[in-house]
């Protein structure tokens, strides 16, 4: 039973913010831009590696499931911003601070 308490508390704690997912989302975006700049300018293909590289540490740091660690679709989190979203692997509901 504490066990349980302590576990939900845990989670509670660990609540995913909103502004990682935009964060998440506006590197996929410079990426994207960097990249086709890249294409004219090489210089900028670092940039948009650099881009990828924040977006995958965003997502590995915050973007996965409190409560088992899964992986989770970004527009699955926009989902879970405004509707009850269970996480796939554990059923955990997925909880979104605005
Ligand atoms: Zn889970």
């Amino acid at each position: 039973m504490a066990v349980r308490i302590i576990r939900k508390v845990v989670i509670l704690m660990r609540k995913m913010k909103f502004v990682h997912v935009i964060a998440a989302l506006l590197c996929i975006l410079a990426s994207v831009v960097f990249f086709i700049i890249g294409l004219l300018h090489r210089i900028f293909l670092l940039a948009a590696v650099c881009a990828i590289a924040g977006y995958i540490f965003i997502d590995r740091k915050y973007l996965r499931c409190p409560a088992c660690g899964a992986f989770i679709n970004l527009d699955h989190l926009f989902y879970a911003r405004s509707h009850t979203y269970h996480c796939y692997n554990c059923g955990e509901v997925i909880e979104i601070d605005k």
